[in-house]
């Protein structure tokens, strides 16, 4: 299916193509199986070639690894450089998630103004980066982009003052761009995950991972800590069928802890 709702059926027609950055681990690599799952081809983003190569292994449909620092000052240039030299797999991407996030927790006090620029950098100025480059192609697709922010972005603890403040700025560009893109065709949406089994969490890999998602549970009404397959699924569902009059909006996965 298309971003905007078209269906192929046929095995010899070109597939869509989907570009997830961050999708080495976690969220992102979840919305790769979840679009690969649908037949999609995917482009896999990242700065960990390895973690690419091995998603990539484990995907059903065509893929691609596109190695890409989000947060390097020249990742536009990088991004012009891919699509010049991937001009056929480039000019089918129809949906683009923003998906690569760095995490860093500090209070305003202690944080030093590096770790504010690396969060920046990396969860806002990315993102603009690669949209202003993909823009012309997702303009031409009709295509849809969705950015994954944060609850942190909506309702920020004290200790996340950084990365809240940079999901929030997501949350509000996003807002701005769906205006500019909506008249030109193109939809742009964002997802807010609450707590997610991902690496982005010490305690994914710590040895007492058990008992902290269990003592995390109580926190949501629905009783649980997400899996990143449960962000992946309204990934898709806002990149496609069903979300053709749906831009500009935020939605919280989040199992209710940000009521
Ligand atoms: P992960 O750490 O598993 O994923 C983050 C991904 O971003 C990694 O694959 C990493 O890959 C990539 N990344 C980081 N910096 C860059 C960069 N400069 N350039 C390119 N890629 C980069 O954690 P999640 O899956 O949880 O994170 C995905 C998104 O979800 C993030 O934006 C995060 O802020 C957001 N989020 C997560 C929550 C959670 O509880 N898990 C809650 C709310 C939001 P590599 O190192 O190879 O570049």
């Amino acid at each position: 299916m298309s971003a905007s709702g078209a269906t192929s059926q046929k095995t010899h027609v070109p597939q869509p193509v989907v570009l997830i950055t961050g999708a080495g681990s976690g969220i992102g690599e979840a919305t790769a199986a979840r679009f690969s799952q649908e037949g999609w081809s995917v482009v896999l983003a990242g700065r960990r070639k390895e973690a690419l190569e091995k998603v990539k292994a484990r995907l059903k449909t065509e893929a691609f690894v596109f190695p890409l620092d989000v947060a390097s000052e020249n990742s536009d240039q990088t991004t012009a450089e891919w699509i010049k030299a991937n001009k056929t797999v480039a000019d089918r991407i129809s949906v683009v998630v923003h998906n690569a996030g760095i995490f860093e927790r500090a209070t305003t006090a202690e944080s030093s103004m590096d770790s504010w620029s690396r969060m920046f950098e990396t969860n806002l100025f990315g993102v603009v980066r690669l949209t202003k480059v993909l823009f012309p192609i997702l303009k031409r697709n009709g295509g849809a982009i969705v950015n994954v922010s944060s609850t942190l972005g909506l309702r920020p603890t004290p200790d996340t003052a950084a990365y809240s403040a940079s999901k929030a700025a997501l949350l509000n560009w996003s807002a701005a761009f769906a205006k500019e893109a909506g008249p030109l065709g193109v939809r742009i949406n964002s997802v807010c995950p609450g707590i997610v089994d991902t690496p982005i969490h010490s305690f994914h890999s710590a040895e007492n991972k058990t008992a902290t998602i269990e003592s995390l549970a109580p926190l949501q009404p629905l009783g649980r800590i997400g899996q990143p397959r449960d962000i992946a699924h309204m990934i898709w569902s806002l990149s496609g069928p069903g979300s053709e009059w749906t831009t500009g909006a935020t939605v919280c996965v989040d199992g209710g802890i940000n009521l």
